[in-house]
Formats: structure tokens, C-alpha cells, sequence
């Protein structure tokens, strides 16, 4: 299905060697290792739940690190806490001095209890090493940042060599390994459980900011699948984004620069419309009417300009706005619609109709709990907001994706809830209503589609089942 090519500016990808359909699977794979989180509270070295360090708490009879139980899979395991991985820690008695510093040091222990694991795949597990070396780590990039080469020198190399006086390992390996999990390291989990882990091949998989592909980490058993989002042409290269899709493009390059170390030229980053969604656009403050745009979107310090009546904006004043806003909208609960509607009245004044701020607010209030009794007004703005996403989302990221599925799954069951409301006020024909319905049970359908490969127990899954049922009772139904 896909071929490893390499090339100087791209280092290693994956393109398609033959067509791949919409849903079709590309990869499905296991970790090379996973590694507990960048966390100053304990978890389980076994499975990465969350653990503390009270009496009760279950801890491993040999290095009194707290599990979370006895019979936990990851205990003696290669991918959780080795019999080896125990006795390193046992013999330096790192917990006395977690213990001794209030879990200060918990976050700088599990980076480097990562990298070890990462580093002991040498001896244990040749091929797992060999896979792990060819994946990308920057080392001549990440010299010249003095900041970070030094940091990792001072907190994983001088930790493991000198402090813990492991010296199987070469500095030169111990720093390619740091980048290796640098660039390539996916963070899984949820709900108190979360690790982070390497893959073979999805790591190689090249980013655009518009990918032709979709990838699922599940956080039960750390697996990865990655599935065409939209055709993929033969010899087409295959793309994941590595970034929130829901980002501004300063934001997004900004972010791929620091953590990926490249500027990213893709065509939606090119286009300062970006493919006609006006996604970044802000309100223009002098005449109100039209968009501010970056005058070049591949430079983040161009200013912007209004389409029409040309007023300039320094590049600064809108980062900082890019920078201020989310602060907010992360303080508010998902389930909070009342401050998600006044984020929206308050910043549209200098935001455009379809900035991403905006339209996260909205996603939030489109999975909003709905029933019979809430009011008509409600549901029409619920319904707006979905179609508003949903045209977006087509355009930026055409095809398959999660908030695609969830949101059809939402419009659906507006639609449902609203049309029969209209019909028994006689607001609609029942002619009208079947067309709604028969619309709404497409949208149900293809939500499905997409969201039945998310992980078991997650909330899109249990969509994708709510959905299972409800279209198997109207197959029923039918006469
Ligand atoms: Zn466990
Ligand atoms: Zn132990
Ligand atoms: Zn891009
Ligand atoms: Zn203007």
C-alpha cells in the first residue's frame, strides 16, 4: 500500500503506491516503547495510570515506586516497569529522593526513566533499536539551539551518566535519543491515564496542515492506526497533522518550528486565505467591513493588511491576540455554554465569522446535551453552528475526521429534535419533515462511518454506537 522513501529536505515518508480509499487502513502498530508522562504527580511505571503516594497506595516490592496494583499487566513487562528498570532504580534509591524533594522531581525522573527505556532497546531488543535509530533526531539542528542542547545535557545526559553512573551508553547516543523523542513522540491517553510512545512507522509519516490522513491513538493498549482521511493518489505522499487542525497559521508554524524544527510551506500555510475559509482573518478595527490577512503568510513577521481599506497591522499586536484569547477560552468548562455565547458576542467585534477561536467556542456549544424541552431558539443556533464547522472543515481538511463525525452526529440529532417541533407547531409539512429526516439519517450514517474506528470507551466511540442503534431501529421500523 505505501513505500519508505528519503530525501534530503523531508528526511524519511511514506507515499501511497496504489490508490487508497477514504476509511481504507494504511498502518495498525504497536509502540517500539512508551514512557510515562512530562508529569510532576506519580504514575504507575507499569500502565501509566495515575497513582499517589499515600499509605494505601500499592508500591513495587523492590523500588517502592507506587502501582496501582499488584496485578497491574505493565509490572515485569519490557514496555512498563522491567525487572532491569526496577533494579536501576532500586539500587539508586531514587524514590527516597522524590520522597525527600515533594515530588518535585517527579517530571525530570520519568523524562529520564523514558529515555532510558528507550536507550536499554540496544541490548534487549536489536530490531526495536534498529527502528528507533531511523527515525529522525535532528542532532546538528538542535547544536545550534544552545538552549535545548544544553538543557539535555544537563538534565538527561550528566542524570544518566554522572548522577546515576549508567555509562553503557555514549553522550552522542543519549542526545539522538533525546531528539528522537523530541521529534517523534505522540502523547496517548485520557482520563488520568496518559503515556507517551514511539512508533516505527507512523512516526515517519510526513505533516501538512491539511492531511490526506487520519490517525487514532488508542489508549487502551497504545496502539496506532492510521486510515486515509480522503483518496490518496498513487505516489501521493502520505500526511498526518502534527498540530491542532483548530490553529492560526503563525501559530501552527510557530509551534511546528519549535517542537519539529521546520518552517512548514504547505498550501494551506501559503494561502493567507486559507482556501477561502478566512480561518486567521481578523475584523478590521479601522473600517469594520472586511478581513485583516497576513501579507505573507510564510513570513511570521509580515504585517497584516484589511482587504479593503488597506489599514496595517504589525505582526506582534496580532500574536498577541493569538496568544491572549485561547488563555480564556481554556479556562471555561466544555459543558459551559454560557460563557462559550459570550466569548463569541464579545470577540466577534474583532475576530472574522470564521476564526478559529470562534469556531472553537461554537464546537463546544454544538455538544451541548439537547432534548425536547430545549428552547427552538437554541436549536437553530446549534444547527447554524454545525453547518458553519462543518462547511469549514471541508474545505480545510476535506474528507474524514473526528470532529467531522461528531459534529454530523450533533446536526443530526438538532435536526431531528427541531423538525418535530416545527411539525406539531404546523411550522412544516410532513413532506418537509420526511426531507429533514431522510437528510438527518445521511448525516447520522456517515458520522458512523467516521467515528466507528475511534478507541472502545472513548466518547466519539460511544457516538458511533448511539448512532449503530438508532440507524438498526429505523432499518426496523421501515416497513
Ligand atoms: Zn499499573
Ligand atoms: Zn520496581
Ligand atoms: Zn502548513
Ligand atoms: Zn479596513
Amino acid at each position: 500500500m505505501f513505500e519508505i522513501l528519503k530525501s534530503d529536505t523531508m528526511g524519511r515518508y511514506l507515499t501511497a503506491v496504489k490508490l487508497i480509499k477514504p476509511g481504507e487502513l494504511i498502518i495498525n502498530e504497536m509502540p517500539l516503547v512508551i514512557g510515562p508522562p512530562m508529569h510532576n504527580s506519580p504514575f504507575c511505571l507499569g500502565c501509566n495510570q495515575k497513582v499517589d503516594f499515600s499509605s494505601e497506595q500499592y508500591r513495587c516490592p523492590g523500588c517502592r515506586w507506587p502501582l496501582c496494583g499488584p496485578d497491574c499487566k505493565g509490572i515485569n513487562n519490557e514496555i512498563g516497569h522491567s525487572k532491569q528498570e526496577c533494579s536501576i532504580l532500586t539500587e539508586r534509591n531514587i524514590i527516597n529522593s522524590i520522597e525527600k524533594s515533594h515530588g518535585n522531581r517527579l517530571k525530570a525522573i520519568h523524562e529520564v526513566i523514558f529515555h532510558l527505556r528507550c536507550l536499554y532497546l540496544k541490548h534487549s531488543h536489536k530490531d526495536k533499536w534498529e527502528k528507533l535509530q531511523a527515525l529522525e533526531a535532528h542532532n546538528d539542528l538542535r547544536k545550534d539551539i544552545p538552549m535545548l542542547w544544553y538543557r539535555n545535557q544537563f538534565r538527561i545526559v550528566n542524570q544518566i551518566r554522572e548522577d546515576w553512573n549508567i555509562t553503557d551508553f555514549s553522550e552522542e547516543e543519549i542526545h539522538t535519543v533525546c531528539g528522537i523523542i523530541k521529534v517523534n513522540c505522540f502523547g496517548v491517553g485520557r482520563e488520568g491515564i496518559r503515556g507517551r510512545s514511539l512508533y516505527p512507522t507512523t512516526s515517519l509519516l510526513a505533516h501538512d496542515c491539511s492531511p490526506n490522513a487520519r490517525i487514532i491513538l488508542d489508549s487502551n493498549d497504545y496502539s496506532v492506526s492510521v486510515s486515509a482521511s480522503r483518496d490518496i493518489k498513487e505516489g501521493e505522499i502520505i500526511t498526518i497533522s502534527y498540530v491542532d487542525i483548530f490553529m492560526s497559521t503563525l501559530q501552527r508554524r510557530d509551534e511546528l518550528k519549535n517542537a519539529k524544527f521546520f518552517w512548514c510551506s504547505c498550501q494551506r500555510c501559503s494561502d493567507p486565505t486559507e482556501f477561502d475559509t478566512f480561518c486567521n482573518a481578523l475584523r478590521c478595527p479601522k473600517c469594520s467591513k472586511s478581513s485583516v490577512l497576513p501579507t505573507d503568510p510564510l513570513d511570521q513577521k509580515a504585517p497584516w493588511r484589511c482587504t479593503n481599506c488597506s489599514h496595517i497591522m504589525d505582526a506582534d499586536v496580532v500574536a498577541a491576540i493569538l496568544v491572549l484569547l485561547p488563555e480564556e477560552l481554556g479556562t471555561f468548562d466544555i459543558n459551559d455554554v454560557a460563557s462559550h455565547k459570550k466569548f463569541i458576542e464579545r470577540y466577534s467585534k474583532i475576530l472574522g465569522d470564521n476564526h478559529y477561536f470562534l469556531l472553537s467556542a461554537k464546537y463546544a456549544i454544538c455538544q451541548a446535551k439537547c432534548s425536547n424541552s430545549t428552547p427552538t431558539s437554541f436549536l437553530e443556533n446549534k444547527e447554524k453552528y454545525c453547518r458553519e464547522i462543518l462547511k469549514v472543515m471541508e474545505l480545510l481538511v476535506p474528507g474524514q475526521s473526528r470532529v467531522k463525525g461528531i459534529i454530523m452526529f450533533e446536526l443530526y440529532f438538532t435536526l431531528m429534535l427541531l423538525s418535530a417541533k416545527k411539525m406539531q407547531t404546523d411550522q412544516i409539512t410532513k413532506k418537509e419533515f420526511r426531507n429533514t429526516m431522510r437528510n438527518a439519517i445521511g448525516l447520522l450514517e456517515e458520522s458512523e462511518e467516521i467515528l466507528r474506528w475511534e478507541p472502545e470507551g472513548t466518547a466519539s466511540r460511544k457516538k458511533a454506537e448511539e448512532a449503530k442503534a438508532i440507524l438498526l431501529q429505523l432499518k426496523c421500523d421501515r416497513p
